[in-house]
């Protein structure tokens, strides 16, 4: 070190402070134990991975081959901010044929649908708004309120989803910018809000004013009972509802594939947002999207997904009665990845706690407490019944078993 270097480090002011909203928005607790639990021996039923052993690699792999070698130009170039227009219409055309009439211009591509719930907060939000979400909720959609300044307040809700009459209170009383919601196999508790409360949702949001934000990532993955509309489709909620889908449940999430649907002014919005973010999603991402759903069958393939994560279910339904202590009660989806599990209120149980004590034992999930907005519950749990095998969710369940007993 020379005499100038020493004399610069004394003389150097402190840099300015991180923004406020960096120390009011905590990491995510579930990739801090994904951290810990990331040894092979542990079984992880904690993340919210889809089972890699079923995405289609041969297809992905021939439609990204495909679009390299007849469209490498356009493929490998920037691209508008909306999106690649084959992907845009493939993706209007599915969503028309699930009953709720859309064209390609109506539609975002974002990157992932995680990014999406960033440009909403982005274009709809200023510091000290009020958001109102599912309690429990997912929650990194909590974190891109949270950076946005929102203050959350939780809905509270049963086995049927958010109580429409205490939305209808919660808006009365707050004020709310908009409802976020994940309506069907929800993540944390894969719940599916039933048709007539979307009904009553979106009628609440039609009278009161209230923007809906109805994320669905899941829907598709169902494996029991009939589809349920999409909030969106009901008369109160059409111009005021934005609808969010993903091929990361359905395809893959190494894609971060999403789009978003909107009405003009908000989509216009969150396009100009979406410039300052990322300019735009993986041209070549999108255009082998296109290509897969152009020569492949996606519904084939989520249908075999899906059947299969129902055996998964199945398997840990199985397994739950001899793991979970007497008195014990969880949830029963009917698709999606989820299940949720309460520990008896009585005997003290605190799944964060315990938590140490599961991975000692080589399984793990995640404590429900950071899911709640408001009244933590500390005997709540989240577990993912999808990324394992119906044999190693059996002994995965047996070793939580010992864990909770030990
Ligand atoms: N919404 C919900 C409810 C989720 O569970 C997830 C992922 N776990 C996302 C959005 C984000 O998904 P992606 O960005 O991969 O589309």
């Amino acid at each position: 070190m020379t005499t100038t270097d020493a004399t610069d480090r004394q003389l150097a002011a402190p840099v300015p402070p991180f923004a406020a909203r960096v120390a009011a928005t905590g990491g995510s607790p579930i990739r801090d134990i994904l951290a810990v639990t990331a040894r092979p021996e542990v079984i992880n039923f904690a993340g919210g991975l889809p089972a890699p052993e079923l995405f289609d690699t041969d297809g992905i792999a021939a439609a990204f081959a495909d679009v390299l070698a007849h469209d490498a130009r356009r493929a490998l170039q920037y691209a508008t901010t909306e999106g690649e227009p084959a992907l845009r219409e493939a993706l209007a055309a599915r969503t028309t044929a699930r009953g709720l009439p859309t064209d390609a211009d109506d539609l975002l591509v974002t990157t992932g649908s995680q990014q999406a719930l960033s440009l909403l907060a982005t274009a709809l939000l200023e510091p000290g708004d009020t958001v109102l979400v599912e309690s429990p909720c997912y929650l990194a959609a909590l974190q891109a309120f949270g950076f946005a300044g929102a203050r959350v307040i939780g809905v509270p809700g049963d086995d049927d989803g958010i109580d429409p009459a205490a939305l209808d209170a919660l808006v009365a009383e707050h004020r709310p910018k908009l409802l976020y919601t994940v309506p069907t196999f929800q993540n944390p508790t894969g719940r599916t809000l039933s048709a007539d409360r979307r009904a009553a949702v979106a009628e609440v949001a039609g009278r009161r004013g209230l923007w809906i934000v109805e994320d669905d990532p899941y829907g598709e993955l169902r494996f029991e009972g009939g589809r349920v509309p999409w909030i969106a489709t009901y008369e109160g909620a059409r111009d005021r509802t934005v609808l969010l889908g993903s091929f990361s449940k359905v395809m893959a999430p190494g894609l971060r594939l999403g789009w978003l649907r909107a009405p003009r002014e908000l989509r216009r919005a969150c396009a100009v947002a979406k410039q300052a973010a990322d300019l735009h999603t993986p041209t070549v991402n999108q255009l082998a999207a296109a290509r897969y759903l152009a020569v492949r069958d996606l519904d084939a393939h989520v249908a075999k997904v899906a059947a299969e994560y129902g055996r998964r279910r199945d398997a840990m339904l199985a397994g739950l009665p001899g793991a979970l202590p007497e008195g014990s009660t969880w949830s029963r989806p009917e698709g999606g990845m989820f299940l949720w599990a309460s520990l008896p209120d009585t005997g003290g149980y605190d799944s964060t706690a315990l938590l140490s004590k599961a991975v000692e034992h080589e399984v793990a999930y995640v404590p429900g407490a950071p899911f709640h907005v408001g009244d933590p519950d500390p005997t709540t749990l989240r577990l993912c019944f999808v990324t394992q095998t119906p044999q190693e969710i059996a002994e995965g369940l047996k070793r939580l078993g010992r864990a909770l007993r030990s």
